[in-house]
């Protein structure tokens, strides 16, 4: 998958051990949310937590599994809701908890659902 890195500047190990464990921390929250989703918001903040700390972004596939406003792990259908706006080419995800809404460009979307029949095939 194609990854945006800051120009200029090369990957050190401690970016990618940080995007690593916010990595492991988000599959364990994933893992958690189930039987402990206040667990899992804990999860949720030791990563962004990492994030500030050592200054590297948390990846964008992770950004849209929380909420930014209230740090809610969030899951479709649980406790996040999705519209897509197909005119305009986004999608829209609502957090229930404080219902914070985020725009998130649907061409990814779009290649994450390609990837994923892909997968099934
Ligand atoms: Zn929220």
């Amino acid at each position: 998958m194609f990854k945006k890195r800051p120009r200029g500047k090369k990957k050190t190990w401690q970016v990618e051990i940080a995007e690593e464990r916010m990595h492991i921390l988000f599959s364990e929250a994933d893992r958690r949310f189930k039987t402990y989703p206040d667990l899992s918001d804990r999860y949720v903040e030791m990563a962004r937590k990492i994030s500030t700390k050592l200054n590297v972004p948390i990846p964008c596939e992770l950004k849209r599994q929380f909420c930014k406003n209230c740090g809610a792990y969030l899951v479709y259908g649980a406790n996040a809701r999705q519209r897509v706006n197909s005119e305009k080419q986004y999608v829209i995800m609502t957090c229930l908890k404080c219902n914070h809404k985020k725009r998130i460009p649907y061409t990814d979307e779009k290649k994450k659902a390609r990837k994923e029949k892909e997968k099934k095939d």
